[in-house]
């Protein structure tokens, strides 16, 4: 894999970066703020799948020539790359999986399957995307397990007390957010964590949309299952991670069966693979991953403190900027946000916004962001919202600012 050099934090080398940053749309040049639902790629991630698929491309683990022994190299080194950049004991921790839904439906069937019980409780929030409620609701009804939901105030944030209210013996598992995606809110994971396993209770922390904005060491925060979602880290689509810890994901039985994940096949039994491979059955997505490897390449070479900090200043001018348009109202107004603004327009439908922010060339997200239970929550159907990444600038901020006096007037 190519070696990128180290950068500062140079805005313009930074959006050179992003061949899709230079487009126009409706003949206006693009400005991307719909950073939460995928962000876009640099060319050193484009290039590495192309290169991939040019040269290297064959399956992983199974083969004794070269260029299977090439692509598994790779492969492997992107595990390594993951653990590292969560801070992982072992590599054998990072499972390869589509994305944060498919690593939560992972352990909901897997942990949940082998280890909840009737009457059990699980916790999660007000604010969980609906990838970490269904999961929990489908084998609670298999299960006859019990949901507990965490409540939020008006702000968006989580009712500390209320959850340690809900913690009894019965709760077997904790699932939560740790960066909202429709209200930008950053919950205290850590201190929910260590509260949990007080009581011995193990708990996820869906990190889809944490991962892109700031640091996470699965190791300080002790979390017994992390998620990523590779496209939301300026990845591929169809990649992510679960992270879990190794005495735990040992104890779990497969999720899929199939090849790879096999020691020995009869047909009177099957025994599993060792980890990560037990988690993986079939052919995985190969060029995903060779594609994340690139994409945290490319975040280590800005890096994720200077990431953070310009992110943040960023948020801080959006929110001001936004906090003064006469008619808007942002939606959640948690003290730890990232760079998530949610708002609505007067009575202006969300989609509107939307409709009319495109016309010049301003891409946002409108709708209940996969959140329905945190919009009935806020009296809400849906929001628009802008979510920023580290190659936006207050130029941009400037654009969409002037665009909504004209929303106002021709809704008026
Ligand atoms: N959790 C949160 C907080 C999200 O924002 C998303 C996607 O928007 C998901 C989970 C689902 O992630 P994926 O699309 O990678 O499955």
């Amino acid at each position: 894999m190519d070696k990128i050099l180290q950068k500062s934090f140079d805005i313009n080398q930074i959006r050179n970066d992003f061949p899709i940053l230079s487009k126009s749309v409706n003949n206006k040049p693009l400005i991307y703020f719909d950073n939460a639902a995928t962000t876009q790629k640099p060319k050193h991630v484009i290039d590495a799948v192309s290169r991939f698929y040019e040269s290297e491309n064959s399956n992983v683990h199974r083969g004794v020539h070269d260029l299977s022994q090439k692509a598994t190299a790779i492969f492997e080194e992107s595990r390594e790359k993951i653990r590292a950049f969560l801070n992982a004991k072992e590599s054998s921790e990072i499972i390869y999986v589509r994305g944060t839904t498919e690593a939560i439906n992972l352990v909901a069937r897997s942990y949940g399957g082998q280890f909840l019980n009737e009457g059990d409780e699980i916790i999660l929030s007000a604010m969980e995307h609906h990838s970490n409620i269904v999961p929990w609701q489908q084998i609670a009804e298999e299960k006859r397990l019990i949901l507990r939901i965490i409540p939020i105030n008006d702000e968006g944030e989580l009712l500390l007390d209320e959850f340690e209210k809900l913690i009894s013996i019965r709760t077997k598992l904790i699932s939560i957010v740790h960066v909202s995606n429709s209200l930008g809110t950053v919950n205290p994971v850590k201190h929910i964590i260590d509260k949990a396993h007080e009581c011995e209770i193990p708990v996820l922390i869906d990190g889809a949309q944490s991962t892109p904005h700031m640091a996470v060491d699965v190791q300080a925060l002790d979390c017994d299952f992390y998620t990523v979602s590779g496209h939301k880290l300026f990845g591929p689509t169809g990649i992510g991670i679960l992270y879990g810890k190794k005495q735990l994901l040992e104890k779990m039985p497969p999720y899929q069966g199939g090849g790879d994940m096999i020691r020995s096949v009869t047909f009177e039994k099957t025994t599993y693979n060792v980890l990560p491979n037990k988690f993986e059955a079939g052919t995985p997505n190969i060029a995903g991953v060779v594609g994340l490897g690139a994409a945290i390449d490319y975040i280590n070479s800005i890096g994720l403190n200077l990431i953070t900090e310009y992110e943040q200043d960023l948020f801080k001018y959006a929110s001001e900027v936004l906090g003064n348009l006469e008619g808007l109202k942002i939606i959640g107004k948690a003290a730890n946000k990232t760079a998530v603004i949610s708002f609505l327009c007067g009575d202006i439908h969300p989609h509107d916004i939307g409709t009319i922010l495109d016309h010049d060339g301003i891409a946002i997200r409108a709708g209940h962001h996969c959140t329905q239970p945190l919009m009935q929550r806020l009296g809400l159907t849906a929001t628009a919202r802008i979510s920023l990444a580290f190659y936006n600038t207050k130029n941009e901020i400037d654009s969409f600012a002037e665009t909504i006096p004209k929303l106002f007037k021709i809704f008026s």
